[in-house]
């Protein structure tokens, strides 16, 4: 008589056959494009294996959480395993479809992802009845998110919820129906708390307290509001990164205390209204300049989505300083350049010397709090001890905005999950209200089993983004685990959200309702810090084919 395998054992059935899996498929893409080289003749292919390996991943961290730190957590071992079910399923259907241009027998599925031992454990996992044992879960603790942590950890996360839950969630809904920005004095308050310079080293007057701190604030702020608390933190923390990997001494000493401090706003520059993901052909220029007996560099050129560029007391910039086009990359350099800090839509900055500095708003449909600039530099003069790095740092700013944005991406795997987690939470309490036909549509199956699933994917995409931030606890220098925390979490917002959304009917359309803010500012995370297929081909591909 055989037993059959414990929610556990299949679990593990099902992350195995995946890894197998992976692996092979991952030997094939590389095979096929000369090891990364030829990743742009066989692109769809190559965005398939990326997003393949991240819900591999994402599958493995979950799993390793429920049997691990989490198990105490009640239904993880079963969103672990439905988890698991689903991206086998998927990936079942995906690589029989595309076999032919992924260069696998047919065969091979009935191998690895079709076997009479991984079919059932699927069954299993996607059985109704455990998908909606977890939805009924979501209704009675109302979806809160009591995951087990470390102390530390766990400790920011009960103050940042008490804090968000005082300070911000009075502000969020008119700052986004007014399209206001983010008031001065939660800035000032996040700022006492040490909020902004929670990975900043202690040396510079940071906590030192590392990124999964860092992102469990991150995370906390942003189920209250993406926009007008959650994405602050974000700006400053690609500076520091981008300043840790290539300023002086001096420029450390000079700038991270002030940021951890939250003294200086940071606004981010990268992005032209005619170049985005290409940013080594960016066209902005910086040369060398004299004014007024200083030795510096004049910008000239426009710069488009700069997000919080009025508030901002500093903008990091990329900008041509060599003119040679053939330099690419190698010809960008990064600028503190200071600017005074303006309220509002619009603003001109203008120096005794005559520079001067435009910016004015685009208006979006969410993601408002912060307003993201279009921006034109006409002659605007910035410190030669500015350039990030001095005369070292020249040509070299592309990969410093590479290690900020690798630190932007993790920042956005937090944004995710918190807005998801918000939207989890908003349609559990919706759920229990609403009642249709004589009972609260929360009593319905195909209500129990929506929550269930949106419950599970911001697990994993939680403890995706956990892995990648204690990844790069340990090494600092990686893109992969960010750019998967990034490419994942935010597919797992948009998704949640819209389920969020159609749970709530018409009302989810609402403005009233806090469900149709959170749609509209989820949409945006999948877009800046590299858009999706730019993360897939370029970061996540590249790495795993190379
Ligand atoms: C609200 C908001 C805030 C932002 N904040 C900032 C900020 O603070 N600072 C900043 O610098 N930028 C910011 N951005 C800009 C953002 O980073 C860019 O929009 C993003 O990098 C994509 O660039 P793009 O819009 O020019 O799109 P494009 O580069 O034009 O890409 C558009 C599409 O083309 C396709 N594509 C492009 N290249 C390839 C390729 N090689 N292979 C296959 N397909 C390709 C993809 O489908 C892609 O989605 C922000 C954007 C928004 C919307």
């Amino acid at each position: 008589m055989s037993s059959q395998p414990s929610t556990g054992e299949a679990t593990a059935t099902l992350v195995a056959a995946l890894d197998r899996t992976l692996e092979a498929v991952v030997a094939k893409g590389s095979a096929r494009t000369n090891q990364g080289k030829d990743i742009d003749s066989h692109q769809p292919q190559a965005e398939r294996i990326a997003y393949f390996a991240t819900e591999v991943r994402t599958a493995k961290y979950l799993a390793d959480y429920a049997k691990g730190e989490g198990a105490s957590e009640p239904h993880i071992d079963d969103m672990a395993l439905l988890f698991a079910a689903e991206m086998v399923s998927k990936a079942a259907g995906q690589l029989d479809a595309h076999a032919d241009d992924l260069g696998i027998a047919p065969s091979f599925i009935d191998e690895t992802l079709a076997t009479p031992a991984v079919r059932a454990a699927v069954r299993a996992g996607m059985s109704d009845a455990r998908v909606t044992a977890i939805g009924r879960h979501m209704l009675e603790t109302k979806g809160v998110n009591n995951s087990p942590l470390e102390e530390m950890a766990s400790m920011t996360r009960d103050t940042v919820r008490q804090f968000a839950a005082s300070e911000v969630a009075p502000i969020a809904e008119h700052i986004h129906r007014h399209d206001d920005l983010v008031p001065d004095s939660l800035i000032a308050k996040m700022g006492e708390l040490g909020f902004f310079g929670m990975a900043v080293p202690e040396a510079y007057g940071g906590g030192g307290m590392g990124n999964l701190v860092m992102i469990v604030t991150t995370e906390e702020l942003s189920a209250v509001s993406l926009a007008a608390a959650g994405s602050l933190i974000t700006r400053p923390e690609i500076l520091t990164k981008a300043l840790l990997k290539g300023g002086t001494d001096q420029q450390k000493a000079q700038w991270l205390p002030p940021i951890a401090a939250g003294k200086i706003m940071v606004g981010v520059s990268v992005t032209e209204p005619d170049t985005g993901s290409d940013v080594a052909s960016l066209s902005c220029r910086a040369e060398p300049a004299e004014r007024d007996g200083k030795k510096g560099w004049v910008v000239n050129g426009a710069k488009a989505w700069c997000t919080f560029a009025g508030r901002a007391n500093v903008l990091a910039l990329l900008a041509r300083t060599d003119p040679n086009p053939k330099l690419g990359a190698k010809g960008l350099s990064m600028f503190i350049v200071p600017k005074d800090s303006f309220p509002g839509h619009a603003f001109e900055m203008k120096q005794p010397a005559g520079g001067t500095l435009n910016g004015k708003a685009d208006a979006t449909p969410g993601y408002r709090g912060m307003h993201s600039f279009t921006l034109m530099f006409d002659n605007y003069f910035v410190p030669g001890e500015n350039l990030i790095g001095e005369q070292g740092g020249l040509g070299k700013g592309f990969y410093m905005q590479m290690a900020g944005f690798a630190a932007g991406r993790l920042q956005t795997g937090g944004r995710s999950t918190g807005l998801a987690q918000a939207a989890l939470q908003r349609t559990c309490e919706y759920a229990i209200d609403r009642k249709q036909f004589g009972k609260p549509i929360g009593q319905y199956g195909l209500t129990q089993y929506k929550l269930g699933r949106m419950a599970t994917h911001i697990a994993a995409s939680r403890q995706l983004t956990y892995a990648a931030a204690r990844a790069v606890d340990e090494d600092e220098s990686i893109s992969l685990e960010p750019a998967m925390a990034k490419l994942y979490s935010s597919d797992v917002a948009v998704w949640v959200t819209q389920e969020g959304q159609q749970l709530h009917g018409g009302w989810g359309y609402a403005e009233e309702f806090a469900i149709s803010r959170y749609v509209v500012d989820a949409t945006v995370l999948p877009i800046f810090e590299g858009v999706k297929p730019i993360l897939e081909l370029k970061v996540i591909a590249r790495n795993l084919l190379g």
